[in-house]
């Protein structure tokens, strides 16, 4: 019984969506809600036959939050991200450019702190804290399956943006400081661009904690 994670890419930054299967309990949850990707979600999750548990936001910035109204209604989910994005997630827009559209408010239904439990079926995700790129930006870990969903923190070849409001670069050290520690073999699931693994980013070393 295994997790299965598709990527459906969308909005003008072509931000990932994941949706997470659990072929057990064919239970889902979806990860970030680009622009355009709410029709191609519904189709697949009805294909799969599956229930959605719940909807994760791994931060507040406009580009991943576009359809979370359409897919809450959609799935009758509950909205969950961590309690730092609130008021962004309250008034959101972009911190960087003026948006030739209207974004609408998000209230999530659920707050995720550092070291909560996210269930998929018998599997478990783990909530990490990870600001630097943004102050309420979390990643779901879960280590007997080896994967991280990453959200804007870790990308093949670099990290997210920190010259932007919000962002901080001592924070984002010291949340690379915490990914370097994970096995090597952890596939990380970005918010833009392709798959890598903890391994295969051989910078992060120079992230590494001093040893006490
Ligand atoms: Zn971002």
């Amino acid at each position: 019984m295994s997790l299965h994670v598709e990527t459906f890419a969308g909005g003008p930054l072509a931000t990932n969506a994941y949706l997470v299967f659990d072929d057990g309990s064919k239970q889902i949850l979806i990860v970030d809600a680009p622009m355009d990707v709410d029709q191609p979600l519904q189709d697949r999750v009805s294909e799969l036959g599956g229930e959605v548990v719940l909807l994760v936001l791994t931060h507040a910035h406009w580009d991943h939050i576009g359809t979370i109204n359409e897919l809450r209604s959609a799935f009758s989910a509950p909205v969950a991200a961590h309690p730092l994005t609130k008021d962004r997630l309250e008034h959101p827009d972009s911190v960087m450019l003026d948006l030739p559209f209207e974004l609408a408010a998000v209230s999530p239904d659920r707050w995720l702190h550092e070291g909560d439990r996210v269930p998929l079926g018998r599997h478990e995700f783990t909530v990490m804290h990870l600001p630097g790129h943004d102050p309420g930006h979390i990643g779901l870990y879960s280590e007997p399956d080896g994967l991280l969903l990453s959200g804007d923190v870790l990308f093949p070849n670099g990290h997210g943006r920190i010259d932007i409001p919000g962002a901080s670069q001592t924070d984002m050290a010291a949340s690379l400081g915490r990914l370097v520690e994970l096995p090597g073999d952890v596939t990380v699931y970005p918010g833009h661009g392709l798959p890598t693994t903890i391994g295969a980013e051989p910078w992060l070393s120079g992230y590494k904690r001093a040893q006490p």
